[in-house]
């Protein structure tokens, strides 16, 4: 099955249910080791992507990628909106001109979002944060479509690794963003932008499952 924008687009508006769903448990991860807005910050970006999108439905995966970035980038405060925005940014980059996107192509967009995320914020896996999540879904994605697999496959294997790193994040002590500010004290909260990002995870494989 290849992944068309329409498939993206219900891919973003999951991530958007989940988001607002989620919305109170996101900022209390926040209110532990941050400023208690991750789950708002979120919220209020991605309602803003969705009303974009249904306003301007994007004709290729490009189109989506900068449409939701620019949008993230414009609404979100915090860190977390330039480092989504640019992953939305990057993933629309590197779909190129293609109108759909095969398992493999759409791993190496997701791949590509993922590695400018990496670039924007300087954070190494470990660091306590979104990417300890990410780097390890697009690794399941790549060794799922390399074993065969369609994006379905794929995508359920991104979300069981995305979650694993999630939870991994609990005991590491925070080096990059306002969590590292506490030092040790981070240790033993679950990193609020690595449970967003495996709701974004949640949200791909629910798009695709079907
Ligand atoms: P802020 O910290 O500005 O209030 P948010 O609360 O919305 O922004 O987002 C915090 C999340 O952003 C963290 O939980 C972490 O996952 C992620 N984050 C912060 N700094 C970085 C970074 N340099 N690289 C990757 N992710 C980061
Ligand atoms: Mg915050
Ligand atoms: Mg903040």
């Amino acid at each position: 099955m290849s992944v068309t924008p329409t498939d993206l687009t219900a891919w973003i508006t999951r991530f958007d249910a989940l988001v607002a769903e989620h919305e109170a448990e996101l900022t209390a991860l926040d209110s532990e080791i941050g400023d208690a807005d991750h789950g708002s910050n979120m919220a209020r970006g991605m309602r803003a992507v969705v009303a974009k999108l249904s306003a301007e439905p994007p004709a290729t995966p490009a189109e989506l990628g900068k449409t939701v970035g620019m949008t993230l980038v414009s609404t979100v405060g915090g860190a977390s909106g330039p480092l989504y925005g640019t992953l939305f940014l990057r993933l629309g980059t590197s779909a190129g001109d293609r109108t759909e996107l095969d398992a493999a192509e759409l791993g190496a967009a997701l791949r590509a979002g993922v590695e400018g995320v990496v670039a924007r914020g300087k954070a190494e896996p470990g660091d306590k944060t979104m990417i300890d999540a990410l780097l390890p879904a697009v690794d399941a994605w790549d060794a799922a479509v390399g074993e065969g697999g369609g994006v379905a496959e794929a995508a359920t294997a991104a979300l069981e690794a995305a979650e694993q790193g999630r939870d991994a994040t609990i005991p590491l002590v925070a080096r990059k963003g306002r969590a590292s500010y506490l030092g040790e004290r981070s240790a033993g909260h679950m990193d609020p932008g690595a449970a967003s990002s495996t709701l974004l995870m949640a949200a791909l494989r629910d798009a695709l499952e079907a």
